[in-house]
């Protein structure tokens, strides 16, 4: 009898043949879907599980079936149910929801944005050493421009600040301006730090490094640092030393902070001296898909966003509408992102048979379109046989 996941003082208790709801989503989402479901499946099978997978809509067939793009039961589910995995969802254009993916973000308070960046052996890369890229970035989710707090130039909302921002702090502004604001939280930024370093512990990581741009944004992206720190020091001071106090025979995980610029830098030229990152929203967006292109783009990095005690893990990429239906789209971010789903669960031994299996396909050569066509010596396969060779093996 399949049963709920639950939590309890903040912890998550998972049953052997739990519900998780799916969100096929738009685009390639229902057939990249298609390919992964019997991987899942088998995988926490062979690791003595079983798991249940019950589809809720949302997108365009939830808007063509009840007119809107995101029924309350299907928010209900993903509550209730605690992890979730949903395909991409198209962005609808003009009114109501800015972006579906950011509204399930924030009205589930998935407050972190997680990336893991590793190399497959074989993926062709635009880098001469992928291999030394293993990063998994904590994005934070709910603030800085995620907030979506701006006025267009002219429009009376943005005159009344401005005029606001003239007269009450003497603020030297040009005429008619186009503002926005960047609200940045204690709270929020603390909450995003802890999470990256209880993975570092977890995982057994060397460093934790700070991202941010405090040296302009003093008092948001600079307090972001200052709070880092502070998270660590507070909390978490027998598993921590600051880069600066570290001696060499200190083992403890090393709190790291780089300046934004600087940290794209460092990614190209010494990837292997990090090793978590934790960074306030917009320099996280950049960062995980500049990550992302390193070890062979958006089709092949997962990603999950996570809550207190809640999860909704997704391919990190969008519907591809050109591909859609072409038997061409990469499901490798969607199968690792529901590799991490397992290891969220607490299924590790499941995580690590996908992981294997989809690199022993990619090591023999066989590759969806989208790494094939950068490779000369590799064979090309269609999203499902690329998926029937991973069962296969796993
Ligand atoms: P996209 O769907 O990610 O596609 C951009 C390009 O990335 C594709 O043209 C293709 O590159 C490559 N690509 C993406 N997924 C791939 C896969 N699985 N296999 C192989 N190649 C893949 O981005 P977009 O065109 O900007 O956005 C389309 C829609 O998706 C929009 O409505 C957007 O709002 C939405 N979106 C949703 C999410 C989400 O649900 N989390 C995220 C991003 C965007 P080539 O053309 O070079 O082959």
């Amino acid at each position: 009898m399949p049963q709920k996941i639950s939590v309890q003082d903040n912890k998550l208790y998972v049953p052997n043949d739990p519900i998780i709801p799916v969100i096929e989503g738009d685009g390639v989402g229902p057939e990249l879907w298609a390919t992964v479901k019997p991987i899942l499946e088998a995988a926490a099978q062979k690791t003595g599980r079983r798991v249940h997978f019950q589809a809720f809509p949302a997108g365009e067939v939830a808007y063509a079936k009840y007119n809107k793009h995101l029924p309350e039961e299907t928010l209900q589910a993903l509550k209730e149910h605690r992890v979730s995995i949903k395909g991409p969802l198209s962005t609808p254009v003009g009114g109501g929801i800015r972006s579906l993916n950011v509204f399930i973000r924030q009205a589930l308070d998935l407050y972190a944005c997680v990336r893991p960046i590793s190399h497959i052996k074989g993926v062709p890369s635009p880098v001469k050493a992928p291999q030394k890229l293993n990063m998994v970035i904590f994005r934070e989710n709910t603030e800085d421009v995620y907030a979506g707090l701006e006025w267009p130039s002219g429009s009376s909302d943005a005159e009344a600040l401005a005029q606001f921002l003239r007269l009450q702090l003497n603020v030297p502004l040009a005429p008619s301006p186009a503002l926005g604001i960047k609200p940045m939280t204690q709270k929020a930024s603390k909450r995003l730090v802890r999470m990256a370093i209880e993975w570092a512990i977890k995982n057994k990581c060397p460093s934790v490094t700070l991202v941010h741009k405090g040296n302009i944004m003093k008092y948001t992206e600079g307090a972001f640092r200052t709070w880092g720190y502070e998270v660590a020091k507070t909390e978490f001071g027998l598993q921590t030393v600051p880069e600066s106090e570290k001696e060499p025979s200190d083992e403890r995980i090393v709190i790291k902070d780089r300046i934004a610029d600087n940290m794209f830098m460092q990614t190209l030229l010494r990837p292997d001296e990090y090793s978590v990152i934790a960074t306030p929203n917009l320099n996280g967006d950049y960062l995980s898909d500049a990550l992302a292109a390193q070890i062979g783009g958006l089709g092949i990095a997962p990603g999950a966003n996570i809550g207190d005690g809640i999860a909704v893990f997704e391919a990190i990429h969008g519907t591809a509408p050109k591909y859609t239906g072409k038997d061409f789209a990469n499901p490798s971010s969607l199968l690792l992102s529901g590799a991490l789903m397992l290891d969220y669960l607490g299924w590790e031994d499941a995580g690590v048979l996908i992981r294997k299996a989809l690199s022993n396909v990619i090591g023999l050569g066989f590759m969806t379109g989208d790494l094939a066509r950068q490779l000369p010596e590799a064979t090309p396969v269609g999203t499902r046989a690329f998926g029937e060779k991973i069962l296969k093996v796993l």
